[in-house]
Formats: C-alpha cells, sequence, structure tokens
C-alpha cells in the first residue's frame, strides 16, 4: 500500500519537473516529494534534516540549492511568513497563510476574495501574493482556556 503511494507522489513529481523544463534529480524528486507530504511549509533546514535521516551523504549545499531552483522555477513556493526563515510550499496555487505565533504552525487559508480575482485576472501579471493572517491556533487556543480554568 506504501509503496504504491510513494509511486504515485513520484510520478506527479516527475511530471511537474518535466513541465517546468528541469531535469529529473534524485535530490530534487526528494524534496518535492517531502513537501508533498509535509504541508507545513517547512524550512530549508528541517528539510535537510529530514532528508539526511534516510540519506546521510545528502549535503545542505545541495538542498540549498534545488529549493532555490525549484522556487525559481515555480515548482515552489517561499513564504517570507516571519522575519527570519524562509519556508517552502509545495503548493504553487495563489493562498493565503495562518500562522500561530504560539506554536509556529503554518496553515492554507483558502481565501475567496473578489478583490484577489480581480487582480489576478486582471491586466497586471501578478507573480506573488502574500496574504498573511497572525495569531492563536484553534489547538494553542484551548489548551491556553484550560490551563487557566
Ligand atoms: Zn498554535
Ligand atoms: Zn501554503
Amino acid at each position: 500500500m506504501e509503496k504504491i503511494i510513494a509511486e504515485n507522489g513520484m510520478a506527479k513529481c516527475t511530471a511537474v519537473l518535466k513541465k517546468c523544463g528541469l531535469k529529473m534529480t534524485a535530490p530534487r524528486l526528494e524534496i518535492m516529494q517531502y513537501l508533498n507530504k509535509h504541508h507545513d511549509h517547512p524550512t530549508a533546514a528541517k528539510i535537510y534534516s529530514e532528508l539526511k535521516k534516510k540519506n546521510p551523504s545528502l549535503s545542505r549545499t545541495t538542498v540549498y540549492n534545488t529549493l532555490e531552483t525549484l522556487a525559481k522555477h515555480s515548482v515552489l513556493q517561499v513564504i517570507f511568513i516571519t522575519e527570519k526563515e524562509m519556508r517552502y510550499d509545495c503548493n504553487i496555487k495563489m493562498h493565503h497563510h495562518f500562522v500561530c505565533k504560539s506554536c509556529g504552525t503554518i496553515m492554507d487559508i483558502d481565501v475567496r476574495c473578489k478583490f484577489l480575482d480581480e487582480m489576478l485576472n486582471g491586466e497586471h501579471v501578478v507573480q506573488e501574493v502574500h496574504g498573511y493572517f497572525k495569531g492563536i491556533c484553534a489547538q494553542c487556543n484551548s489548551k491556553k482556556g484550560k490551563k487557566s480554568s
């Protein structure tokens, strides 16, 4: 069962690379598959440390350079949601994010906004949309509520 899922992920990643005119390389596939499985918008450091567990010969430079290449070719989106770090997202559709100031979780928010739609279908070519909501996530908020009562 797990093997089938892995293969499907692989086929999807290969197709995306082909569409973007990029060669298929092992690090590219590994990073894309990781991001397809983990929608928590990981940092480059997190991706590197997770992939390194399975592939000890993987270098930090390879991971950082590969992320840069994939982002440049719009295979991935770079999210500048906090001042100090870049986070990576394999969902390249325009979408907004919610970040929890308490646990640092970043979630996708599907915003239906007529102004956004007007911009996207307008005369300008929109290449990036940065829409961030910041606050305390439901999980942290319920924990806080329990503590104080
Ligand atoms: Zn939280
Ligand atoms: Zn996202």
